[in-house]
């Protein structure tokens, strides 16, 4: 029942996919694929024609053409050496008797028999006959121009279709699909993307280079052949890449990892020489490797299919690496979120010699790139993005991109004409627990464990020094499974945590529950949210931080390097049995340790509990200064706002 914004517990950014933008790229790949295609194309062309003419033209016996001749029942005709065609007069079955229809005309053909007298026959009939096709063009223009150009049009359809959908084209198999963007760069500045400071500054090397080449060969310098920019997803690390080619002015090849990566041997290999090939010719320029993980793995410990085929991906990837010279001009830049994972081989000098850390923006960064988004956004005088900033620890620039349009949203919502601080804020909520359900309508019974619950984390953090201040309770259900959340920003943004504010922080999580079993002597599955968060937290102490003297100072996890992002925890276990009994032993006693503090808090505070608890019932939301104003000095934390 309750959604924390914890600092440092990174909230899983808005999948952004850059594939959506893939075009599939020249049509017609070769002369053989053209052949093919027009070959299909008449073929389907052709069982048309004769499916049209089964279905419209009625072929009829030579003696009854010449019964309905006689009878005038014939419109006109084109008589041809092989068969007779043309139009006559049908008199329509009707259902009621004795009532007549107007005949209908219809069309039809006759296999033509040797018959000297037709002529004559016809003349005496009054009939339009001539021995040529009338008007070749328009019949040229209908059986075969039109129905062409319809099927090429669902053909052409058809592949660009398949070529999304799936992925690839059959037709286009082992060639590289990267996308050439505009020649004058990607119209990305370094001036978009706000923060990461340090990657910009080494970036700023390699647009030199590829500005004036000339200046760094005269001096006998090397410059790196690839640079790997390594960070937590959603850090702007694509977007520093097409900077760079912005700045750059250069061509910008770009090809995501997966991409490489198809059902088929040996397609991978070919596609990276194909890349390789069309970067050449116009150097200089910059390849980005997105996702290098997919193709970068380490080899020989994957356990998935397609084994083989990273593998040989991988390996053409090596080759064409080495088999260029940097000053040619071109630089290979690759983002990946998982450098832990890469081969080796790929680390080498030579190859991705120069690594760029792009990390999770601090305090200033945010604001920065809160202020980059909000251009085009007219903002309200009160608007404090400083505020939002600090409140926002752990974010990444992906998830304040969507902050700052959800913020819009929201004002657009309002019907006002700028973005105010309280949309900030109210976006963030959002963000952060999901968007307010009021249609769901919770039992009396429910909500009333809802409250207590909620006043229950609140209380405990109120009442423990150094724990987050608490901005906001409420009990109106967000999306995301929450029935009701207490929000807790902290008020700067912080590095490091002491083992007793991370004790605290499993302690305020713990609150929620405790003030289920003290009012209702039973406890709910509401707390599954805060358990988890409990546990995790317990566990980090225990097997990375060294913070429990059973199990002392070991650092049992493999992290992930370069990352300042907690490391996780799926994986797998470099310890003896033995040691993860200690383990298990030693989280549990701080869960049970902290939610026994948790109950004490609540027990000696227990008449404030139920003070707030009926207050938020009726209010259903209650912000900071409401909260603080319910609370007896005993349990009063002052709110510290941030600076
Ligand atoms: P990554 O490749 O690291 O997963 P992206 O470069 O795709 O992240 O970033 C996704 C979006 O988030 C960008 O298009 C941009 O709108 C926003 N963004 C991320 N980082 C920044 C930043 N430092 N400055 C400005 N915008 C950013
Ligand atoms: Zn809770
Ligand atoms: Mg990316």
């Amino acid at each position: 029942m309750s959604k924390f914004a914890l600092p440092g517990s990174p909230l899983s950014p808005p999948k952004k996919n850059n594939g959506g933008k893939k075009q599939p790229e020249g049509f017609f790949g070769s002369p053989w694929q053209l052949l093919l295609q027009v070959m299909v194309a008449l073929l389907l062309v052709w069982l048309w024609q004769e499916s049209l003419q089964r279905a419209t033209v009625t072929t009829i016996p030579y003696s009854t053409f010449l019964d309905k001749l006689d009878k005038k029942e014939i419109i006109g005709c084109t008589i041809t050496p092989e068969e007779i065609q043309g139009k006559m007069l049908v008199s329509a079955p009707t259902k009621k008797e004795g009532e007549t229809k107007a005949p209908t005309p219809a069309f039809f053909r006759t296999v033509r028999v040797e018959d000297p007298n037709l002529v004559a026959r016809l003349q005496s009939a009054h009939t339009t006959y001539s021995s040529v096709r009338p008007s070749l063009l328009s019949q040229l223009i209908f059986s075969w121009i039109l129905p062409i150009g319809i099927f090429f049009l669902i053909w052409v359809g058809l592949t660009r279709w398949m070529t999304r959908g799936a992925g690839y084209s059959l037709l286009n198999v082992g060639k590289s699909r990267a996308r050439l963007v505009a020649e004058e760069g990607t119209g990305v500045s370094f001036a978009d993307v706000a923060g990461c400071q340090e990657a910009k500054y080494e970036l700023q090397e390699v647009v030199d280079f590829l500005k004036s080449p000339a200046r760094y060969r005269a001096l006998g310098a090397k410059i790196p052949k690839g640079v790997l920019l390594i960070g937590p997803p959603g850090t702007g690390k694509t977007l520093l890449a097409r900077a760079v080619a912005g700045e750059a002015h250069v061509a910008f090849f770009s090809l995501s990892g997966s991409e490489f990566v198809e059902m088929f041997v040996g397609v991978g290999a070919s596609r990276v020489r194909d890349l390789f090939v069309q970067a050449k010719g116009r150097a200089p320029c910059i390849i980005f490797i997105d996702e290098l993980d997919a193709i970068g793995r380490q080899r020989g410990v994957r356990i998935a299919m397609g084994h083989d085929e990273q593998e040989q991906t991988l390996n053409q990837l090596l080759v064409e690496m080495d088999g260029f010279d940097p000053n040619e001009g071109i630089i290979i830049l690759a983002a990946t979120n998982r450098p832990d994972i890469l081969d080796r081989a790929l680390l080498r000098p030579g190859r991705f010699d120069r690594q760029v850390v792009v990390d999770l923006p601090d305090v200033q960064g945010r604001e920065a790139i809160l202020r980059v988004h909000s251009k085009g956004k007219p903002l309200a005088p009160d608007i404090n993005l400083q505020e939002i900033a600090h409140a926002t620890s752990g974010m990444s620039g992906a998830d304040l991109a969507n902050l700052m349009n959800e913020a819009a949203l929201l004002a657009a919502r309002r019907k006002v004409q700028k973005v105010g601080q309280a949309d900030l804020l109210e976006a963030l909520e959002k963000v952060v627990a999901g968007p307010e359900r009021r249609s769901l309508q919770l039992a009396k019974e429910e909500k009333k464990r809802v409250a207590y619950h909620e006043v229950g984390h609140a209380l405990v953090a109120a009442a423990t020094p150094g724990a987050d201040p608490v901005r906001k309770v409420s009990i109106i259900p967000r999306g995301r499974g929450a029935l009701g959340y207490t929000l807790q920003l902290p008020p700067a943004q912080q590095y490091l945590f002491t083992r007793s504010q991370l004790l605290t922080k499993i302690r305020c999580a713990m609150g929620g529950r405790a003030a289920e079993e003290i009012i209702f002597s039973e406890v709910s599955t509401g707390a599954e949210n805060d358990l988890e968060v409990a546990t995790t937290l317990a566990r980090q102490m225990v097997c990375l931080y060294g913070m429990s003297e059973s199990v002392g100072l070991a650092h049992l996890i493999p992290s992930r390097p370069g990352l300042a992002e907690v490391p996780s925890l799926d994986g797998h276990v470099e310890y003896s049995g033995e040691t993860a009994r200690l383990v298990d032993q030693e989280v549990q006693r701080i869960l049970e340790k902290t939610y026994e503090e948790a109950k004490a808090i609540l027990q000696k505070e227990r008449k404030t509990l139920e003070e707030v608890t009926a207050n938020l019932l009726k209010k259903e939301t209650l912000d900071a200064a409401e909260f603080l104003a319910l609370l007896p000095e005993s349990a009063k934390q002052p709110l510290s706002t941030p600076q």
